[in-house]
């Protein structure tokens, strides 16, 4: 039986967002990104085809997650640049950093206090103008959100795209509605929320922050392992909040102009 699409958002599509992602620059991500056959890079492949799906949809968010790792920091700006005159005629288009984090180690890469200077450096070379100021969010990730799966290459259904790969996590399949792994689709969905964090419980910025990453929540309590979830906004309140003033101080001297 066909599939009923029910848009109620208005827009003559129902997608809001899609992600496309790269490693780098042409250069440095076709080192890490082949086809299996013939064995060349992949950059050129992913730029054409979100190209044609920002065109082809323009009211859909077409996010492009560019990898950052200490081996390629300085890549985010280059990428950047090189997308900028693709982002003047699709403006649809939302480059955005991904910071890397070995989960199989329990390894984060780049530390909050780095990620943060990172965002600095990039917002006073004008490359990354995201807001600084603290927002509300809500609905936490996919592995929390209650209609968000991640699809495996053989159908199977994950909470959290860490797990991808490991069946033995997979909490269901997209052949039926056999739930495989009940225990731990609870501990995603109910058994891991920053209320009842006793430290988010003392933060400052429950519930803004979301509640940080509910894998590491789960890691921390279940594993004992010593992991970071919160985000870079932590170290950086201040910081942040002086920006924000200093944007929005910019935007009323423009319109007064
Ligand atoms: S910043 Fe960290 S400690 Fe504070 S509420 Fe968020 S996750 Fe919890
Ligand atoms: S639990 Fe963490 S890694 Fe997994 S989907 Fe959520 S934010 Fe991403």
């Amino acid at each position: 039986m066909p599939i009923e699409l029910k848009e109620s958002t208005g827009r003559q599509h129902p997608v809001r967002d899609v992600q496309f992602t790269l490693d780098g620059t042409r250069d440095v991500h076709n080192r890490l990104r082949l086809y299996h056959k013939p064995d060349i890079g992949t950059y050129d492949t992913i730029v054409r085809n979100m190209e044609a799906f920002a065109a082809a949809f323009p009211e859909t968010q077409v996010n492009l997650r560019i990898h950052v790792s200490p081996g390629n920091i300085g890549e985010f700006e280059k990428v950047c640049a090189d997308i900028a005159i693709l982002r003047q005629r699709y403006p649809n288009i939302n480059p955005y950093p991904g910071f890397i984090t070995d989960y199989r180690q329990n390894c984060v890469l780049l530390d909050r206090q780095k990620v943060s200077d990172f965002f600095y450096d990039m917002y006073n070379k004008g490359v990354y103008m995201s807001g600084f100021y603290p927002k509300l969010k809500k609905g936490g990730c996919c592995a929390t959100a209650i209609n968000s799966y991640v699809v495996g290459a053989e159908g199977e259904l994950y909470k959290c795209w860490v797990d991808v790969g490991d069946k033995q996590r997979a909490i269901g399949t997209v052949m039926g509605i056999t739930t495989l792994n009940e225990p731990l689709l609870a501990d995603y969905m109910v058994g891991s929320s920053m209320y009842d964090d006793p430290e988010c419980r003392q933060c400052m910025l429950m519930p803004v922050c979301d509640g940080g990453c509910t894998i590491r929540r789960l890691r921390r309590d279940k594993d004992g392992l010593a992991t970071d979830l919160c985000p870079p906004l932590k170290n950086d309140l201040e910081r942040n909040l002086e920006i924000h003033y200093e944007t929005k101080k910019n935007e009323k001297r423009h319109e007064r102009q």
